[in-house]
Formats: C-alpha cells, sequence, structure tokens
C-alpha cells in the first residue's frame, strides 16, 4: 500500500484525471474560493496574489461545473446537519473580502452559469470607508515599481528588497508603518478609496444577496487571528456576525476566518457555541482537508499559482486521497 501510494504521490495528479480521482475520494463537496476577477491590472491586488481574468475564470467554471453540481450554502449546510446527504461531487463557491468587482464582473458570470455562492465580507471596508492593510502595503509596492524599483532585486537595489521587506512584513498591529511609509512615498489611501472604490458597497452587497449571493462574515478589520487575543477573536467573529445578520438576514451565519484559522483555539469554539452571533459554518482556507468539528470546513484557495483550477483541485484531491490512506505521518515523512 505504502509502495503504492508513493508511486502514486510521484504521478501529477492531472495524470490520474479528476473521474479516477472522485471514484475513490469519499468527501464528494468541494470548496474552492477566489477574492476576485479582473481584466484590468489591480494595484491594490496585484502584488499581493494573481487574480484570475474573466476568461480564466469561466474556464474554471467550465471545469467545475463539467464535473461537480454546484450547491447553495443552505445545501452545504443541510449537509453538516446530516438532513441532507451530498452523494454526488459537489461544489459551493466563496469569494472573501468583499471586493467591487463581485458585483461588476463576477455576478453576471454567476448568473449566466446558475451558480450560487457566498461573499465574505469586513465590515469597516464596506462603503470604502478603510483600506485593509494588505491593500495599503500592495499599494505602496506598487508606487516603489513605479518609481523604478524593481520586485526582483540585483545586488545593485537592496534598498529597494529592503523596503519591500518593510512594507511586506508589516502585520496588522503595525498598520501606523504602512502609513507613515505612505506619507513617504506620497501615497494617498483616502484617495485610493474615493477613485477607485475597491470594495462594494452596502447597497451594492444588498444587490448581490437578492440575486443568490449569501452574505458571510470575515471579521470586522482582517487580523491575522494567530496574533490577537482570544477577547479580541471572539469579539471580531461576533461583532462581524452581527453586522451581516443585522443588514442581510442571510439563511445560513457563516464565517470565514481571515487569512488562516492557524492558532484558533477549541476554546474559541467554545465560547462562541454559547453566543447570539454564533456561526453555524466556519470556514478556513487550508485546502481539501477535515476538521474534527463537522460544522468547521476547509477551502481550497485557487489564486495561490498560475495553475488553473483543474489542476489546483486536483492535487488538493489527490493529496487528502493518500493522507486518509496511508495515515497523515506517513506523508509528513515523504514530504
Ligand atoms: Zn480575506
Amino acid at each position: 500500500m505504502l509502495a503504492k501510494a508513493r508511486q502514486l504521490f510521484s504521478l501529477p495528479a492531472k495524470a490520474i484525471g479528476i473521474q479516477n480521482l472522485l471514484r475513490l475520494t469519499q468527501n464528494k463537496l468541494i470548496l474552492p474560493f477566489y477574492h476576485t476577477v479582473s481584466d484590468s491590472p489591480l494595484p491594490h491586488i496585484a502584488p499581493l496574489y494573481r487574480h484570475k481574468t474573466i476568461r480564466e475564470f469561466k474556464n474554471d467554471l467550465e471545469f467545475l461545473l463539467k464535473n461537480f453540481q454546484p450547491v447553495s450554502l443552505q445545501d452545504v449546510d443541510l449537509h453538516i446537519k446530516g438532513v441532507k446527504e451530498i452523494t454526488k461531487p459537489s461544489f459551493h463557491l466563496s469569494f472573501d473580502d468583499g471586493l467591487q468587482e463581485i458585483y461588476s464582473t463576477v455576478l453576471p458570470v454567476l448568473k449566466e452559469k446558475g451558480i450560487p455562492a457566498t461573499l465574505f465580507v469586513n465590515p469597516a471596508f464596506v462603503d470604502n470607508k478603510r483600506l485593509f492593510f494588505r491593500h495599503k502595503a500592495a499599494l505602496l509596492i506598487d508606487k516603489l515599481e513605479k518609481k523604478g524599483f524593481h520586485r526582483i532585486s540585483t545586488p545593485k537595489d537592496n534598498k529597494a528588497k529592503e523596503w519591500e521587506q518593510l512594507i511586506l512584513t508589516a502585520q496588522y498591529h503595525q498598520e501606523t508603518r504602512l502609513d507613515e511609509l505612505g506619507i513617504l512615498l506620497e501615497v494617498d489611501f483616502n484617495e485610493y478609496l474615493e477613485k477607485k472604490h475597491p470594495y462594494l458597497s452596502i447597497g451594492e452587497l444588498k444587490r448581490l444577496s437578492l440575486n443568490g449571493v449569501e452574505i458571510g462574515a470575515h471579521s470586522i478589520d482582517h487580523p491575522e487571528y494567530q496574533y490577537i487575543s482570544l477577547d479580541e477573536q471572539l469579539r471580531q467573529t461576533k461583532e462581524s456576525m452581527s453586522w451581516v445578520k443585522e443588514h442581510f438576514n442571510p439563511k445560513v451565519n457563516a464565517f470565514s476566518f481571515p487569512f488562516t484559522d492557524f492558532g484558533v483555539g477549541n476554546k474559541f469554539f467554545e465560547i462562541l457555541e454559547n453566543d447570539i452571533n454564533y456561526p453555524v459554518l466556519f470556514f478556513g482556507t487550508a485546502g481539501h482537508k477535515t476538521e474534527l468539528n463537522a460544522n468547521h470546513l476547509q477551502r481550497i484557495p485557487i489564486e495561490t499559482s498560475t495553475k488553473n483550477a483543474s489542476s489546483v483541485i486536483a492535487s488538493e484531491m489527490l493529496s487528502s486521497l493518500l493522507k486518509k490512506g496511508i495515515g497523515k505521518s506517513v506523508i509528513t515523512r515523504t514530504a
């Protein structure tokens, strides 16, 4: 078994084929997620990750629809509760961060193809009131590039590398560092918010919700949970969930962790369970993996590489299959 699994692992997932992977896998529900889709350059995103163009996004959806059936957030919830089983290969699509293109670009595609989705938003950024600190970092990098610094540094531009490091390593609690660099590099974050409207307005969110897009919470202003206290993790979760309930009254209260759920302990879930703003579904970003708590689901990030959804999903499924089949320790050893 072990030798066979090792042999399998050395094969590219694509060569095995999605249909064969689906025949072997028990968990038929996959949860791919994106942030945004655009044919135009997005300076607040580009230095952070590669978003898809409309054509690439449509190709991903065509692959998904060919191999999986789209299900709603309610279907996912009923499946988790054991009310309605998901037996056929299925997917539920979601988007994080409440970015503007979800209304202008993504919604028409979803409607055309009849795909339900969930959008996780940060109340602090809605209506372009504030810029997410990582988007500030991206704008600073963009400005450096416009000033002639290049991302791939040669020994000659060590200075550029230093600046880049300073910007990209700034954490949530170091946002003032980014604000100061904004002044130095003459990047006006407020002007960017006013002119470019990178985030959705409350009106657009309402229209999305009327058009079959469920709204979920994504914390108030996107801290990385492993670096904040338990009390602050709870506050960020409860207040953002309560905001979503107040404005959209969703059928299912869902929450996606900002960045990652790495470092979030059992205590967090135990305390939240007794709260009025308890999310009934939690979403992470760790790939096609299973959690001990049935209502904590892991999603597959599709924007992490230049690969298309078919190869990202096939490798996630293969890796999950092998971990189940031969035990986690073996995978750790061979990796
Ligand atoms: Zn996010």
